[in-house]
């Protein structure tokens, strides 16, 4: 069983800039040689993708705000222009307001939480169905990012909380529903990484030396662990796993308080 991706075509969603988890996936991935689509959201993040794409051989740029159906299809209509045929989806996406990442959980409004919700649990579906198409008969490969607050109450990330145990319901629910046309669908729990969506958190230093004090490791991950995990997931040697998280945190989802 071989990693190579070689003739391999994969969409990369969620690069912002170099420190994100997204970034680390399409650097795993275009160095076992699979050609990538970047998306980027919004006219002043083009430019900084647009260079990031520039590292990984007949790459191709494309905007698209998850939040926009007419963006998603002329993404998708790009690819299969430009492809002909997708492998692998990488989600990297997510979205809350600042406000709705600190303070008191149940101060959270139906907009704060209908925001959350849209861009980094229901889009995993939206993007899916339009993935759906291009990978029949390829035996695809659908991978997410999370975190354990979706599954434990972690301070502060409230919204996103629910918005990851949506998004880790979906994978499940994709996967079985996916499943018998060769597609599978996992996540990735990855532990916490200084990026900009980060940075909206608030109390995140706490959580990274936490992290450091606690986990088996002993320290925190890098972005290019999950890149490295992703890499497995949509490769062949992870031919057997679908509906699953996979922890990328230096054990520290075993531990007790
Ligand atoms: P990041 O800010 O680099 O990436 C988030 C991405 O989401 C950005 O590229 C942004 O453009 C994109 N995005 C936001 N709204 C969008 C929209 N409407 N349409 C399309 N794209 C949109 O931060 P990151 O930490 O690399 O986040 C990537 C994923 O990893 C997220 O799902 C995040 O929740 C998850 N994650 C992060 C950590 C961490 O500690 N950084 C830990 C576990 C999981």
């Amino acid at each position: 069983m071989q990693i190579s991706l070689k003739g391999r075509n994969g969409v990369i969603l969620g690069v912002a800039n170099k420190r994100s988890i997204a970034w680390g996936c399409a650097k795993s991935l275009a160095r076992e040689g699979m050609r990538l689509a970047f998306t980027y959201v919004g006219e002043r993040m083009e430019e900084t993708v647009r260079g990031l794409a520039a590292e990984c051989e007949g790459s191709i740029v494309l905007p698209c705000d998850v939040t926009k159906p007419e963006e998603i299809d002329s993404a998708f209509a790009s690819i299969a222009k430009e492809f002909g045929h997708l492998d692998a989806v990488v989600h990297g996406v997510a979205f809350a307001r600042r406000e709705e990442l600190q303070g008191d959980f149940h101060s959270l409004s139906k907009e704060g939480y209908m925001i959350a919700h849209e861009v980094s649990a229901y889009s995993l579906t939206a993007i899916a169905r339009r993935a759906l198409p291009l990978m029949e008969g390829r035996e695809g490969s659908i991978v997410t990012l999370s975190y354990i607050g979706g599954e434990r109450v972690i301070q502060n990330y409230n919204v996103m909380g629910i918005a990851k145990a949506a998004l880790e319901a979906s994978v499940r629910y994709l996967a079985a529903d996916l499943g018998p046309r060769g597609i599978r669908v996992n996540a990735i729990s990855a532990g916490p990484i200084r990026t900009l969506s980060a940075s909206g958190v608030s109390g995140f230093t706490e959580m990274l030396d936490n992290i450091a004090e606690k986990a088996p490791l002993r320290r925190n991950i890098k972005a290019d662990e999950v890149g490295d995990t992703c890499l497995f997931l949509c490769s062949d040697l992870s031919r057997g796993i679908t509906g699953s998280t996979i922890y990328v945190d230096a054990g520290y989802h075993i531990m007790g308080v």
